[in-house]
């Protein structure tokens, strides 16, 4: 298999960048300002879901739309200070690219704070999905026919598995390397640093 011309997916938050203290801070600014309490261990045992869905663990229907918009109001303030490219992620994508091959992010984060945070930490993407998670990856691989698909939370496995894309799972999220096997997950790396190496196992 060759993979010039190839379509390789990647999760962003926790995944291609550290975006931990940035999640977490904005959820203390949604608490603080509404005066709800948002356990931030609760958070983090769930990071990669939609904005909508965690706050759905915090506030009744009705009062969610607006926290979205204090989350959105603080976020795109503390990503650039707090988020950093976690290892190997810089060089993974050089790989890929360099390949021939293209590389998409596909995130459940809200597309414009996947872009900012992307210019912010200064990687260079080909394409760039929001808003999906989940069964909606799978949705959008599909239509990609992406080759394979890379992220930290079980979802990612499933939905690479669910749209014949190679699931790789990174345990730098809050996940471990069982959970993704469990997934679905196909190869489990303890961090991109290994991705390289990998890829041109699986394509060269
Ligand atoms: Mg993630």
């Amino acid at each position: 298999m060759t993979d010039r011309g190839a379509v390789i997916g990647f999760d962003l938050d926790m995944t291609l960048v550290d975006s931990r203290a940035a999640i977490m801070a904005s959820f203390a600014a949604v608490a603080a300002e509404t005066g709800v309490t948002i356990d931030p261990v609760g958070v983090d045992s769930r990071l990669g879901i939609k904005l909508e869905d965690e706050l759905a663990h915090w506030f009744p229907a009705g009062e969610i739309v607006p926290a979205m918009a204090i989350y959105r109001r603080h976020y795109p303030l503390l990503s650039g200070p707090l988020t950093s490219v976690l290892p190997g992620a810089r060089e993974a994508l050089a790989t890929v690219r360099a390949a021939g091959a293209r590389v998409v992010v596909i995130s459940a984060k809200f597309e414009p704070a996947v872009r900012q945070v992307l210019d912010d930490v200064g990687l260079a993407v080909d394409e760039v999905f929001g808003g999906v998670h989940g069964p909606e990856k799978a949705v959008v691989l599909t239509a990609l026919a992406a080759d394979a698909y890379v992220g930290d939370p079980p979802a990612d496995m499933a939905a690479a598995v669910a749209a014949a894309a190679w699931p790789v799972g990174v345990a730098t999220g809050s996940f471990s390397g069982a959970d993704l096997r469990a997934a679905g997950a196909a190869v489990v790396l303890a961090s991109l640093a290994q991705f390289p190496d990998r890829y041109a196992r699986r394509f060269s």
